[in-house]
């Protein structure tokens, strides 16, 4: 798998899923533009690809904003000339049950884990077309399929993140552009690391491979949807979960 000199946007790539995603796709040839609303994260991120002899520059976006992710997106594609792959990964939590969620904690998730995503879709979407070529990937999640208590917020984004996934590959696929989703199960990164013992030796008996996931492990899959042998996949969701959910 080779993404020499391919263009590379990847959101929330300043720690966990999104920086081992970045680091993969420069390993692989590509040059990789790390959107992070944390500019430091995505600073850090962007050194540790160039100190690895990879291609890479830091943007701070907040993806939840339409007008600054049209504006990034711009600047991108005035210093790489183009981009080929978005990799839509910036999610959030704020976990409460229905009766006790207050409407901005169920505003923002949407805000950002969706509309996020579809902002940087709008925003890529006529280079990708005018170039004939683009793959796009959604950072989705196996909540989304199920469901989980306390997170109606964030399984609800992630679902609607299949749907924008199904309907971007339906709309972008005659110009050469694919969609897919990627649905992680369960991933050591910051994002989990605040879940009891408890709930994380619950989670891991319900894992096929007994063992929770890495970030590398969404990475490599990330990956294969990015390149040219993933070029026949599309509207597609792919489970990265070890056997949580089929
Ligand atoms: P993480 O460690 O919390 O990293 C998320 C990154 O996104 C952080 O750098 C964060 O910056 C950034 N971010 C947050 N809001 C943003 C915004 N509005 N605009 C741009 N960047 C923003 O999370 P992770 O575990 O790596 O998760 C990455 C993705 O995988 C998420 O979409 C998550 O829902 C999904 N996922 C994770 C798991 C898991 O088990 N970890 C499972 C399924 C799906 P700050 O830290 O400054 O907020």
């Amino acid at each position: 798998m080779r993404l020499e000199g391919k263009r590379a946007v990847v959101t929330g790539a300043g720690q966990g899923i999104g920086r081992s995603i970045a680091l993969k796709l420069a390993s692989l040839g590509g040059h990789v533009a790390v959107v992070d609303v944390n500019l430091e994260g995505a600073e850090t991120v962007a050194g540790e690809i160039a100190g690895a002899g990879g291609t890479a520059k830091a943007y701070k976006l907040d993806i939840s904003k339409a007008d600054e992710a049209t504006e990034v997106m711009k600047e991108v594609v005035a210093d790489l000339g183009g981009i080929d792959i978005l990799v839509n990964n910036a999610g959030i939590t704020r976990d409460n049950l229905i009766i006790r969620m207050s409407p901005d904690d169920w505003d923002r998730v949407i805000r950002v884990n969706l509309n996020g995503a579809f902002n940087c879709i709008r925003a890529v979407a006529r280079t990708m077309m005018s170039q004939r070529y683009g793959r796009i990937v959604n950072i989705s999640s196996i909540i989304g399929q199920v469901g989980n208590i306390g997170q109606a917020n964030y399984a609800a984004s992630k679902a609607g993140l299949i749907a924008l996934t199904k309907t971007a590959a339906r709309e972008l696929g005659p110009r050469g552009i694919t969609a897919n989703a990627v649905a992680p199960g369960f991933i050591e990164t910051a994002m989990t690391e605040t879940l009891s013992d408890k709930v994380k030796e619950d989670f891991a008996a319900k894992i096929m491979l007994r063992r929770l996931g890495s970030p590398d492990d969404v990475a490599n899959v990330v990956a294969f949807l990015a390149s040219d042998e993933g070029s026949y996949v599309t509207g597609q969701t792919v489970n990265v979960d070890g056997g949580m959910v089929w």
